[in-house]
């Protein structure tokens, strides 16, 4: 509430007057936290112990068991599960990665932090996936692994990626930044994969402010992956503090290593937002369903399933319909209006560091970059805001 001004203050210090009230904005995302979560965190601060630790160790085991893969390793971003998964498929210097351009650009910057060459296929049009009738063209003798994104949620069909790469000995690493709580042929999206990578950035649905998770299969690689996102060290600083006469261990670093690791106060936050995950998925997917029913004939543009799985709706986008204003119209009128829409995905090739590097052409990736409209998704989206971004999209289009 604005403290009121007194009447005799002096004229020339008193601000000019305000301007008219905008009409509240509907953000296009809002993390969906609260109570529980503040005191998980204020557990650890009490704790004394805020660096990985126990709780580091709990959100994974309860991750991992979530997806049904036996390891699961916790760090500070999905940049950086992105990083150590292309190291655990054995990428470096010179390879090739054959990933989709249309993803956010972190998909392509880990395949550079490496050495490695990203190599952009395109995309499917209805989930904005890579197929392996986009992926095969790309592949060749310098390639070691395919960088497959579930594109704001979408399942890819990992399946079919893997069936073309694996008998090639290429890897298949999963994106799945977006993807907590999407499913696959009937498992949670990760499941199936050697390596997957996953987000718990604010603009994803399970958050704790920033941190990611790289899943996998292999123990010993598992091990690794521990050891790389804490400075390559054989003893992690936890173990060896839950020692007795723990200053007597003595670690080695016996490879180039990382500072990725993920702190206690994010992984108690975490663990609570694992819980809320299937009610956070359930209720996107029940607004999705009614965006498509309210938008009518433009809710044929929206974003689908595909045949073999069912997203998270982590984005919730839309192709503009061909006729429709400019995008960069319709999002400066629907801001206008008090609703936050943004672009749709970005295409990496089109970015400084990528541009002019693209072998093959990615129509379908400019189309879907160019033409596409996240709407505002998120758990606490109430009814009436819903229909308000509708009635405003709806009016934008019709003229
Ligand atoms: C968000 C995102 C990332 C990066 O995740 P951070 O946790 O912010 O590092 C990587 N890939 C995709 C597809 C993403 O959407």
């Amino acid at each position: 509430m604005p403290i009121p001004e007194p009447s005799s203050a002096p004229a020339p210090s008193s601000p000019p007057p305000a301007a008219p009230t905008p009409p509240s904005t509907i953000p296009v995302m809002l993390p969906w936290l609260g109570e529980e979560e503040a005191q998980a965190a204020a557990e650890v601060v009490r704790s004394g112990w805020v660096a990985q630790g126990p709780r580091v160790a709990a959100f994974e085991r309860a991750f991992a068991e979530h997806l049904g893969v036996p390891h699961a390793v916790a760090v500070s971003s999905c940049t950086t599960a992105l990083h150590l998964a292309l190291i655990g498929a054995g990428v470096g210097a010179g390879d090739e990665v054959v990933l989709p351009s249309l993803s956010f650009i972190a998909t392509a910057n880990a395949v550079r932090y490496l050495g490695a060459v990203p190599v952009f296929a395109d995309v499917e049009p209805a989930g904005g996936n890579l197929t392996p009738d986009t992926v095969r063209p790309l592949l060749g003798a310098r390639t070691r692994a395919v960088l497959a994104v579930d594109q704001g949620g979408v399942p890819v069909d990992l399946d079919a990626l893997t069936a073309l790469a694996a008998p090639r000995g290429i890897a298949v690493v999963e994106d799945a930044a977006c993807a907590a709580g999407s499913r696959y042929r009937g498992r949670p999206v990760g499941a199936t994969a050697e390596l997957a990578a996953f987000s718990f950035h604010p603009r994803k649905l399970l958050t704790c402010g920033e941190g990611g998770m790289v899943t996998c299969r292999d123990g010993e690689l598992a091990a690794r992956l521990r050891r790389l996102r804490e400075h390559g060290m054989s003893v992690s600083a936890a173990e060896r503090h839950a020692t007795a006469g723990g200053a007597s261990v003595l670690e080695t670093y016996d490879e180039v290593g990382f500072n990725y690791r993920m702190t206690d106060i994010q992984a108690a936050i975490g663990l609570v937002q694992l819980g809320k995950l299937p009610a956070m998925v359930a209720r996107r997917r029940e607004l999705g369903e009614r965006y498509r029913r309210l938008l009518g004939e433009l809710g044929e543009h929206l974003v689908v399933d595909p045949p073999f799985g069912a997203g998270n709706l982590q984005s919730c986008w839309l192709l503009l319909p061909p006729g429709a204003p400019d995008r960069a119209v319709v999002l400066a009128e629907l801001a206008a209006a008090g609703v936050a829409a943004r672009r749709g995905i970005m295409a990496a090739h089109l970015e400084a560091p990528y541009r002019g590097t693209a072998r093959v052409p990615l129509p379908v990736t400019e189309l879907i970059t160019a033409r596409s409209l996240i709407l505002p998704l998120y758990h606490a989206l109430t009814e009436r805001q819903q229909d308000h971004v509708v009635s405003v999209l709806r009016t934008i289009l019709a003229r």
